[in-house]
């Protein structure tokens, strides 16, 4: 999901961060068995939830079925696209491409891409394929980085944002009994709203929080007895800190965590899971096509299912552009709406790269799976001429022990050669702990860290609570090279 959940910091808030961390030394002790957590001072073992599927009509689909619906709905979209958008009609003139020269498929690969500065390109309403009086909602990104892209939604895309939203939420085990606390925020970001009508469509009660406000949404998962948590996992584990700094554990009740909009690991998995007592599960979306609900974890937590009767999904090779296979090894994800009304957007690189697992799932659904997002291809830092995804470095520094989910990446330059930096916060007993111990756990960061990405990197252990926290998307990488 594009990022707007606020990326801030203030100093209030790494104050507050530097307080947890100061305590912070319990989180190891009571988390100390793999997989449980303590609640209400007693240890409880993190529940699976039962599998139940929203739509099985749509969600357990056999394949030939689904393909043939896909075919359908591409064709007729594809058409759409050619008659009601000058943009497109102008790219695929371009490109010798016309509607009727999609007769499988496997012809979507004659179609260009849209990129993200296409979009941004059709400011404000351009890549609308609806008259605005049909639009009933509109959402957009940051526009941080550049130009907002607008989303324009009509009834029927709002209503389908709903069902995918509830096949979300239900897949990762939600029910109606749940009290659920969405701390995304609402606004032009899809995440807080997307979320919170899918929670309604389920049935469960929707506590609409949004983001910040930290203290604010320990007291209400407190008060109201709040179920699950749906924030970005950066969020959840500052959440999680805060419930330890303050002996809230005790009076928390979570035992979903839904966690989305960042790309995250799955040792980031394992520390939400025992600093919140929760099952978590990974979900993904973009504002650009939808929002969340483009894919979604089952409580298999292997892989999330695509809703591929309205999304088609390929994957390429970012360098040329071509499809690959997912036996080739994975590459960026490429994402076609099949029945988004008001901006159907053909082909769009969403910079993301994953792989498509293969074979069934348990769970019993179709849609195929893609893995956890490895990186965004945007994320990529290039060190002394090596590729490094802040993704690997976080696996890496996570698999030693004493090592918190709290780091930061600084590239430099110097002299004419990169310098790669990484801080990450350590437990607090091996903060003041002896400068051998200290010296040793540095280089066994800086040796794993080396093997994943295989350069060397300087590793600094610092304070707890000394990197900035997040209630938005998480600033993991700070470059400080100097722009050629
Ligand atoms: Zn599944």
């Amino acid at each position: 999901m594009t990022p707007g959940g606020g990326q801030y910091r203030d100093e209030k808030k790494r104050r507050v961060g530097r307080r947890v961390g100061r305590r912070g030394r319990a989180v190891s002790r009571l988390n100390g068995a793999e997989g449980g957590t303590r609640v209400g001072g007693l240890m409880t073992t993190r529940q699976k939830p039962e599998n139940r599927i929203w739509n099985p009509a749509c969600e357990c689909m056999p394949r030939p079925a689904l393909e043939a619906l896909q075919l359908e709905r591409l064709q007729a979209i594809v058409k759409v696209a050619w008659e009601k958008v000058g943009y497109y009609r102008a790219k695929m003139e371009a490109a010798g491409v016309r509607p009727e020269d999609i007769r499988a498929l496997v012809d979507a690969a004659l179609l260009p891409f849209t990129t993200k500065d296409d979009l941004r390109a059709c400011f404000p309403y351009q890549a609308f394929a609806t008259p605005l009086e049909d639009v009933v909602r509109i959402h957009a990104s940051s526009g941080t980085t550049g130009q907002a892209t607008v989303v324009g939604y009509t009834r029927q895309d709002l209503d389908t944002w709903s069902e995918l939203m509830a096949r979300l939420h239900t897949a990762a085990g939600m029910t109606r009994s749940d009290i659920v606390q969405i701390a995304f925020g609402y606004g032009f970001f899809t995440g807080g709203i997307g979320h919170h009508y899918g929670v309604e469509k389920v049935g469960a009660a929707v506590l609409p929080v949004s983001s910040g406000k930290s203290e604010r949404q320990i007291q209400i998962m407190k008060d109201y007895g709040s179920t699950v948590l749906i924030c970005t996992p950066s969020y959840g584990m500052y959440l999680a800190e805060l419930i330890e700094a303050t002996g809230s554990r005790p009076d928390i009740k979570l035992r979903l965590g839904l966690f989305g909009g960042e790309a995250w690991t799955d040792a980031m998995r394992q520390a939400l899971e025992r600093g919140l007592g929760v099952f978590a599960t990974d979900n993904y979306g973009l504002s650009e096509v939808l929002g969340p609900g483009v894919s979604c974890e089952c409580v298999e937590q292997h892989g999330m299912h695509l809703a591929e009767d309205h999304f088609l999904p390929e994957l390429i090779d970012p360098a040329t552009g071509r499809v690959v296979t997912a036996a080739a090894g994975g590459g960026e994800l490429v994402l076609t709406t099949l029945t988004k009304q008001g901006i159907p957007v053909i082909r769009y690189r969403t910079r993301d790269l994953c792989t498509f697992y293969e074979g069934d799932c348990p769970c019993g659904r179709t849609g195929r799976r893609m893995s956890k997002v490895s990186a965004r291809s945007d994320d990529m830092l290039i060190i002394r001429g090596v590729n490094v995804y802040p993704q690997q470095i976080e696996e890496a520094l996570l698999s030693v022990e004493g090592v918190t989910p709290n780091y930061q990446i600084v590239a430099s330059r110097k002299g004419a050669l990169d310098d790669l930096e990484v801080l990450v916060e350590v437990h607090e007993s091996l903060f003041f702990d002896e400068m051998t111990k200290q010296q040793s756990i540095k280089q066994a960061i800086e040796r794993r860290i080396e093997v994943a990405v295989g350069l060397h990197v300087n590793v600094r252990l610092v304070e707890p609570g000394s990197t900035p926290r997040s209630e938005g998307k998480a600033v993991r990488v700070i470059d400080r090279r100097p722009r050629s």
